[in-house]
């Protein structure tokens, strides 16, 4: 039986960290992976929405070249190609992942695992057959899946979940979007601009329901402008697939016709099928109960990423991978959850870090800078959206940065260092900003704060 001192179950963002981080430490660590190295985030998740995002991104750009001087003629999508570039960058970087973990000498094993006994990982291998791993320590990041209501048919080629719209061959001239949340907003933005007429529905009172309100009522009016039909506080009470399209049926009488329906409704956490009531290993509503170390209710077992429901997050998944790999490696590594950011690759994008104006409570006062004082915006001709920072009243420590528009996912950045290192409103107004910049509006966010905003 092949023995290791790490056996990490699952190869997306929070395993195959988990792996090398665990080699970098001198441990021998080895990788079981039932479907593809880098899991949802690169095969199925982040990247090639990224990939699709850039795409539209680009198309409604060259759609407004003109305005900038730029003549670039009729506008046409390629869905094939689109397709085929997001294909080539999801083979890039799952190829490179492939390549850390032979350079780290950490091992894969191909196949599906689950946990035998304790210290020992039972693997169905892909091929065929059974191997059996000796782990010392093991690291359990299986991720989740798309959640499918059994309420809803998947059965046949119109309804479908994120997975296979990724696959989609050709571009819907019409696309029904059951959920507003994340997903469901950047996939309406991606078709909206690649040309499909969208229709998103929600069943809480807005879009992106789980920010800050402010958020979601931006978000709204930019997919409204790409002309997608959104209805928010609308159930959907049934679904039908015909040969030609998909029916919905809404609250309220209303019911719309579509190509196809994308249901965007949840992630479900993979902790079944894995042995973890023989080992004594504590779930709760399928999430993997973890301390601050990611380690299990059973010493050295420890569980990282989706399948701890505590941020769902691809980023999340790769810090707590390197906690539990430097955990169980002796070290004393804890995670924080408190100053993770997060974004939404709509269009304008979202960035967000911390507690929005309404988790803060009385306690806290929030301010806004609108885009259309930022002279970079402007250049872009970007205006929609602004920047609101979330401070307490009295110490004036930030609490919360929420931001839509161009490159939100880049300047979140700033917004979660300063939240990491408890900076105060003043810090981050008294700290000078190159011109002319996007961050600039977190400066200027911050002198609104404090009563003297430039250009606002
Ligand atoms: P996963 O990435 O889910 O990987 C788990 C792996 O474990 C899978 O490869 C699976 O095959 C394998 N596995 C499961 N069970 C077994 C078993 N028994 N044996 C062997 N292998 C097993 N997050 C962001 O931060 N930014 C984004 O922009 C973003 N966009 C997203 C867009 C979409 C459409 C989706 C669906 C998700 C997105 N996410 C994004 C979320 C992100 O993809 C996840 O949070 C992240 O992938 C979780 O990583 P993980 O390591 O926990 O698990």
């Amino acid at each position: 039986m092949a023995k290791y001192d790490v056996v990490v179950i699952g190869s997306g963002p929070g395993g195959y960290v988990a792996a090398l981080r665990a080699a970098q430490l001198g441990k021998k660590a080895c990788v079981v992976e039932r479907d593809a190295l880098g899991g949802v985030c690169l095969n199925r998740g982040c990247i090639p929405t990224k990939a699709l995002a850039h795409a539209a991104e680009v198309c409604t750009l060259a759609r407004h070249g003109e305005r900038l001087g730029i003549q670039v003629g009729e506008v046409s999508v390629d869905f094939a190609k689109v397709q085929a570039n997001k294909d080539a960058v999801v083979n890039k970087l799952t190829s490179g992942v492939g390549f850390l973990l032979k350079r780290a000498k950490v091992d894969v094993v191909m196949g599906t695992a689950r946990l035998a006994e304790r210290g020992k990982v039972a693997v169905a291998l892909n091929g065929g057959g059974e191997e059996a791993l000796e782990a010392d320590k093991i690291i359990i990041a299986t991720g989740s899946e798309p959640a499918r209501p059994k309420a809803i048919s998947f059965d046949g080629p119109r309804v479908m979940t994120s997975d296979e719209a990724l696959k989609l061959e050709t571009l819907p001239a019409s696309v029904f979007i059951l959920g507003g949340g994340y997903i469901g907003c950047e996939f309406a933005s991606i078709f909206a601009q690649l040309g499909s007429q969208v229709t998103v529905v929600e069943m809480l009172d807005g879009l992106l329901p789980l920010l800050d309100a402010d958020v979601g009522s931006e978000i709204t009016r930019a997919l409204k402008k790409m002309k997608v039909k959104v209805h928010v506080g609308t159930k959907m009470e049934s679904l039908e697939a015909g040969e030609g399209g998909v029916t919905a049926r809404l609250s309220g009488g209303k019911s719309v016709e579509a190509e196809i329906a994308l249901v965007c409704v949840g992630r479900r956490l993979l902790s079944e099928e894995l042995g973890l009531d023989e080992v004594g290993v504590a779930v709760e509503n399928g999430a993997i109960r973890v301390d601050e170390h990611c380690e299990t209710t059973v010493p050295g077992i420890y569980a990282i990423g989706d399948v701890t429901g505590k941020v769902m997050l691809a980023h999340v998944a790769s810090a707590q991978g390197i906690v539990a790999a430097e955990h169980a490696a002796g070290q004393e590594a804890r995670i924080d959850y408190r100053c993770v950011p997060a974004a939404v690759f709509t269009s304008p994008e979202v960035g967000m870090v911390g507690q929005t104006e309404a988790e803060a409570g009385e306690g806290a006062r929030a301010a806004k800078f609108p885009l259309q004082g930022l002279g970079r915006a402007v250049a872009m001709g970007e205006t929609g959206g602004f920047v609101k920072i979330v401070a307490d009243s009295e110490t004036r420590e930030v609490l919360g940065v929420h931001i839509v528009g161009p490159h939100a996912s880049d300047v979140i950045a700033e917004g979660a260092i300063a939240m990491a290192l408890e900076a105060t409103v003043g810090e981050l107004a008294w700290s000078v900003h190159a011109h002319p910049t996007l961050p600039e509006g977190i400066m200027e966010a911050a002198r609104v704060w404090l009563g003297h905003g430039i250009h606002a």
